[in-house]
């Protein structure tokens, strides 16, 4: 397989960058890359990489970019020219992530991004984070509680959203209607993945 094509979902907590992910996972092929995910993982596991990244993860904050970086490069390298797809959900959320993203791509042979951003309003995110606290069907996540919660938007707004800026700023940011039902917004994506 020649060219990988990266999609990167971008929005705030409770945008629906999971479930989307996961849609193009199992409608498309893509192999759904969320760092999120993979960090969850380990500290279940209570690897060298769980026990680092705990206390970030805890409390709400970033696990460092260093960590991230080559977390997210060990997984492209064997990912990139072997499927047709990789969906990145929840990274980069920093500029330097997007910029050792961008690089590492370069390195790879690879096309750029195409990054989405997910835009649903503060209201329907936090709905969505509710329903998840609740456990009403969806995953229930220790960072779900509404004071982490509270902890993750303001990092969403300091760190992530310069990234959306930033991937304006290059000319290639997409903006998806994230409101509504997840096949509503699912065909939305299509438009520009397909
Ligand atoms: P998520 O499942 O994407 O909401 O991520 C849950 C938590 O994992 C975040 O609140 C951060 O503590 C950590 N995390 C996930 N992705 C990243 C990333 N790209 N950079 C730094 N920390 C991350």
């Amino acid at each position: 397989m020649s060219s990988t094509r990266v999609v990167i979902l971008l929005g705030r907590p409770g945008s629906g960058k999971g479930t989307q992910g996961q849609l193009l996972e199992s409608r498309r092929g893509y192999v759904h890359l969320s760092t999120g995910e993979l960090l969850r993982a380990a500290i279940r596991e209570r690897s060298e990489l769980g026990v680092k990244a705990r206390k970030f993860v805890d409390c709400g904050q970033l696990v460092p970019d260093g960590v991230i970086v080559s977390l997210v490069a060990e997984h492209l390298s064997s990912l990139v020219g072997e499927v047709p797809g990789v969906v990145c959900d929840g990274f980069p959320r920093t500029v330097p992530q997007a910029l050792a993203l961008t690089e590492a791509l370069n390195g790879l042979g690879s096309p750029a991004p195409v990054p989405i951003e997910l835009r649903v309003s503060n209201e329907r995110a936090a709905q969505r984070i509710e329903g998840r606290e609740a456990g009403s069907g969806l995953i229930t996540r220790s960072d779900d509680k509404p004071e982490i919660v509270q902890a993750r938007m303001a990092v969403y707004e300091a760190e992530t959203r310069p990234v959306i800026d930033y991937y304006e700023s290059v000319g290639l940011l997409r903006i998806v209607d994230g409101s509504g039902a997840p096949e509503d917004v699912f065909r939305r994506i299509c438009e520009f993945v397909d």
